[in-house]
């Protein structure tokens, strides 16, 4: 069975990847390629962000450079709310129809709104309209300057009730309010959670014991088909690392294959 990796970045980011010079983007393209082949990934979709900056590219940037390319590689579209203007929505729009991105994230927490907030609704019902899904951060947030009350999973509720067609992801399912995240997803059958960015780096004895019994929990809690997802956030978390803790998970063949594989080529339409 395939592997996808529903979540990386071609992001830079120097608290932690602390090279002597940032990398450039196809510096940074050739490493995630790598970095799959090693970890027999098969294929990955790329999240752009909130903010595009030198180390931060924007999402024409990475639809760019994967023109004409035969990569195995996807794209999800950061979208802001504070920085957008018409046009940028317009652009979204035109990914979508064209096919060159698979889906569209929002970064509640780190943009101080409440996912249920008005001002996203067009991006709701525009991934309505092209059947994609749309992701969004739930839990802790990788900058101090966020604030984690409009990154909290019980807020997706409100939006999974008032648009039953939409499909929503929580990223890092909740990261750490995995209980939340574990209802929300029993609640509501157009939720799904990616289990990205559990941790930074490598995963500690620690973490893989106490993620591997909360995951676990949240799989016996749900009905079969479970609605998780693969992800590891690289290169914030290792990819190495992240497969690893899958492997030590010893989950089920149906349950593995949905993880790591069918989940993902389903919302997304791989
Ligand atoms: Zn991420």
């Amino acid at each position: 069975m395939p592997i996808i990796d529903c979540h990386v970045h071609l992001n830079y980011y120097s608290n932690i990847q602390k090279t002597k010079r940032i990398p450039s983007l196809k510096d940074r393209l050739i490493e995630l390629l790598e970095t799959m082949s090693n970890n027999k990934i098969d294929y990955s979709l790329i999240l752009t962000s909130y903010k595009f900056d030198s180390e931060r590219p924007s999402t024409s940037q990475i639809i760019d450079i994967l023109k004409n390319k035969d990569y195995k590689l996807g794209i999800v579209a950061g979208f802001t709310i504070d920085n957008h203007n018409d046009e940028d929505f317009r652009k979204c729009r035109d990914w979508l129809k064209d096919g060159l991105i698979k889906g569209i994230k929002l970064y509640c927490g780190y943009e101080y709104y409440y996912p249920y907030d008005k001002k996203y609704q067009r991006i709701y019902d525009l991934c309505i309209e092209y059947k994609v899904p749309v992701m969004l951060h739930t839990g802790d947030t990788f900058s101090p300057t966020s604030k984690v009350r409009f990154a909290h999973p019980l807020n997706i509720d409100d939006i999974a009730v008032d648009n039953p067609e939409l499909i929503i992801i929580m990223c890092h399912i909740g990261n750490p309010w995995l209980l939340d995240c574990q209802e929300i997803l029993y609640k509501n059958k157009n939720v799904y959670a990616d289990i990205s960015g559990l941790v930074i780096g490598n995963f500690t004895l620690y973490a893989q014991r106490y993620y591997s019994y909360k995951i676990k929990e949240i799989l016996s809690y749900l009905e079969m088909p479970h609605r998780l997802l693969y992800g590891s956030d690289w290169p914030i978390s290792n990819m190495k690392s992240y497969i690893k803790f899958v492997d030590k998970l010893k989950l089920t063949k149906q349950s593995h294959d949905l993880l790591l594989f069918k989940n993902s080529s389903n919302v997304f339409r791989l």
